[in-house]
């Protein structure tokens, strides 16, 4: 099997070998995903859809110009809820949408596109939305619910392809799910693997997050294709579960002695994850081990950990 090396990280389709591809988006910020591609007869599978339409339709088109101009979409999986890894179902009407049950759920209460629309359009042009979202057009996504749901395991067959769907959230969100090849030894992660970046913890808990790691570590496989992110091995897997328990740990003292989750996240030294982006995830990944060790978690606005990541951001950029 050849090194990950041979993918460079560059947007577009890229194949794995035996007709699987992964099609990515640096530089993997906050909304650009990856998706993939699994070929075999007319049940040709989408791993996840991106942001926008747009952002989608130029996907698939690309998928018709390297693969085969007749390309007929059979499924798409979806690994979680987030729009980044599903606004695009509505593009193909026709297809299964086959995703966990929590992963269904969680969709139908998720903020919906529209609201995301008006958000970005009232927003003053100065404002961190803009930066975070703006390249994304929200505008006229219907939202596609899946059509096909599972509890925990699920196998499928594209083609002569196995694909084994294991569900191993609530981690990033409540119902995060993988897809394996185990003949082919290629995993699709959705988010439970961001390469190069801080991973972000929505739902938690973390020690779910660290067995799901172990859950892949235990999987014969060659390549990881991450939520967002290069093309990468177990050795990403590897410094992501290091991560949890570092965090988990550093978090856990701060905690007992009484400290905020916002000036734990300001102290903890993640100078070993200094190469890896988005480093404002500091913030909630420390609010989620607070969650995990309080006995009465208090409720949390997404608004206000936005602005909280907004401030760091600053904060880092003036110093
Ligand atoms: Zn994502």
């Amino acid at each position: 099997m050849p090194g990950i090396k041979k993918w460079q990280y560059t947007k577009g389709l890229h194949e794995i070998g035996n007709g699987i591809y992964a099609y990515l988006q640096p530089d993997g910020g906050w909304g650009w995903s990856n998706a993939g591609l699994i070929t075999g007869d007319d049940s040709n599978t989408l791993v996840d859809t991106l942001y926008d339409l747009q952002l989608t339709h130029e996907m698939y088109k690309t998928m018709q110009q390297q693969v085969t101009s007749h390309l007929s979409i059979g499924n798409i999986i979806n690994t979680h809820s987030d729009g980044d890894h599903t606004n695009g179902n509505q593009l193909f009407p026709e297809a299964t949408i086959i995703a966990s049950k929590s992963t269904a759920e969680e969709m139908r209460h998720a903020v919906p596109p529209q609201v995301m629309a008006d958000m970005l359009k009232k927003a003053p042009p100065q404002a961190p939305i803009r930066k975070r979202l703006g390249a994304f057009d929200f505008n006229g996504i219907s939202q596609r619910f899946p059509t096909e749901t599972f509890d925990r395991e699920k196998n499928i067959v594209v083609g002569e392809k196995q694909v084994r769907l294991l569900e191993v959230g609530p981690a990033h969100t409540l119902g995060d799910t993988l897809a394996y090849l185990p003949k082919e030894k290629v995993i699709f992660t959705g988010d439970i693997v961001f390469a190069e970046a801080h991973p972000v913890v929505w739902a938690g808990p973390i020690s779910n997050w660290i067995t799901a790691c172990n859950t892949i570590l235990a999987l014969d496989i060659d390549v990881v294709v991450p939520g967002h992110g290069p093309i990468t091995d177990l050795s990403a897997v590897e410094k992501l579960k290091n991560y949890f328990l570092y965090i988990f740990d550093e978090a856990s003292k701060r905690y007992q002695a009484g400290m905020s989750a916002l000036d734990a996240a300001y102290e903890i030294n993640y100078d070993m994850f200094a190469s890896w982006k988005n480093s404002e995830r500091m913030i909630p990944n420390v609010m989620a081990v607070y969650r995990d060790l309080s006995t009465t978690p208090e409720p949390e606005n997404v608004h206000t950990i936005f602005a909280w990541m907004d401030q760091w951001e600053q904060r880092h950029q003036e110093g």
